[in-house]
């Protein structure tokens, strides 16, 4: 398949998600029903290899299908990502065992997997001692207490790979079964934009893993130790940019009627295609500009874009069921999302207009 040609099945389930994504939205519930149509469009096996039942899609596939997802339903999408996170730290773990146990069953939707990992790196950090502990015990298993802040998902996941820190420091990434004992979810937070992502804090006390069930460590920097990379990645990026193209299509749109706004649509639109060709050619390894360069361009074209097509919408945008307002709050997450201490101060230097 070539990168930018996605298969028939996939724009269906774009215009299911396009035209869901306000009840998405608005009725504040796990979006069970599009989680299915995904799993049924074949969306988990784009991202596990084919020796474990997926498709094994090439990055610039991948990078296809997150921009015209991101493009119709951000939830649905993000709660993606959050599934994809979890896969790949299984994908780049060496315990095969674990691999063929769990990649299959994520591939066909059969279990639904979530991750647990910023606290160790966007998260708490400046608390100086760790919120989630690891303690090994005698027979090699190790007991988990403490919390992790942020899970997106966490109700309706079986497995949440969590990031855990030893009393000496390092830290391991391991594979939880959600209904072991000790480990209590809750169903999320009302949020900004994204409630139905059904996003919070899990809880844990005296957990047990068991050696099987490490992904991996115990290590120095456990999340760079394995193939999912650290925080601030480009897929955070991509779906910022899917984002803004939507806005900028709706704006390219109404400038059809309406000449004043031809400007603005043609600005926002360039502004999008040069990212996406950016986001593309990073994507290749080309080393055109960093990944936290591209982060917070793409940060500010989704606030930029998103606003000017609520400005076009006027107050009618600004009912909660038009999509102009929902994208403009939806643009704020990503100013608080897997956003590295670079990327949030050049956000916040590009806020306050100073040098
Ligand atoms: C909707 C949503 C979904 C998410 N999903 C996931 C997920 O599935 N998995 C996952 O691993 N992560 C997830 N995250 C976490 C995300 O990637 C970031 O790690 C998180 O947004 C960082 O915010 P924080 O409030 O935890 O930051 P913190 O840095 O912990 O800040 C918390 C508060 O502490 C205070 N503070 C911060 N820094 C300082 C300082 N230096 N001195 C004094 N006070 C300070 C501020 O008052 C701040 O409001 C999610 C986040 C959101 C919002």
């Amino acid at each position: 398949m070539p990168s930018d040609k996605l298969p028939d099945e996939v724009s269906r389930l774009c215009e299911r998600l396009r035209d869901s994504a306000t009840e998405v939205d608005q009725n504040l519930r796990w979006p069970q029903e599009q989680m299915r149509w995904c799993a049924e469009a074949g969306v988990f096996r784009w991202f596990i290899p084919e020796e474990y039942s997926g498709w094994g899609w090439s990055e610039q596939q991948i990078l296809s299908g997150y921009l015209a997802l991101s493009q119709s339903c951000l939830t649905t999408t993000f709660i993606l990502t959050q599934w994809n996170a979890a896969c790949r730290r299984l994908v780049g773990s060496s315990q095969e065992a674990l691999r063929r146990e769990l990649l299959p069953k994520l591939a066909d939707g059969e279990k639904f997997a979530t991750v647990g990992i910023s606290h160790l790196s966007t998260s708490r950090q400046h608390l100086g001692r760790p919120v989630l502990t690891a303690s090994r015990q005698a027979d090699g298993s190790f007991l988990l207490n403490g919390l992790s802040p942020w899970v997106t998902a966490a109700t309706a996941a079986d497995i949440i790979v969590l990031g855990a820190t030893l009393e000496d420091a390092t830290e391991i990434m391991c594979a939880v079964p959600t209904d072991r004992d000790g480990i209590k979810t809750h169903s999320g937070e009302s949020l900004v934009a994204l409630t139905s992502s059904c996003t919070g804090q899990v809880d844990l006390e005296d957990v047990v893993v068991y050696p099987q069930e490490l992904v991996a460590g115990p290590v120095a920097n456990v999340l760079q130790s394995n193939s999912g990379g650290g925080t601030g990645g480009l897929q955070t990026s991509t779906l910022a940019i899917g984002l803004s193209m939507a806005a900028a299509d709706y704006l390219a749109l109404q400038a059809g009627r309406r000449p004043d706004l031809r400007p603005i649509a043609d600005k926002l639109q360039a502004d999008c295609t040069g990212l996406r060709e950016a986001l593309s050619e990073l994507t290749d390894g080309q080393e055109i500009m960093t990944a936290a360069e591209l982060r917070q361009r793409s940060n500010s074209l989704v606030l930029r874009s998103t606003q000017a097509a609520l400005s076009a919408a006027k107050g009618a945008g600004f009912v909660a069921t038009h999509p102009a307002g929902r994208w403009a709050r939806e643009a704020l997450f990503f100013l608080v999302w897997s956003c590295p201490q670079p990327v949030v101060a050049a956000n916040l230097c590009e806020l306050a207009q100073l040098e």
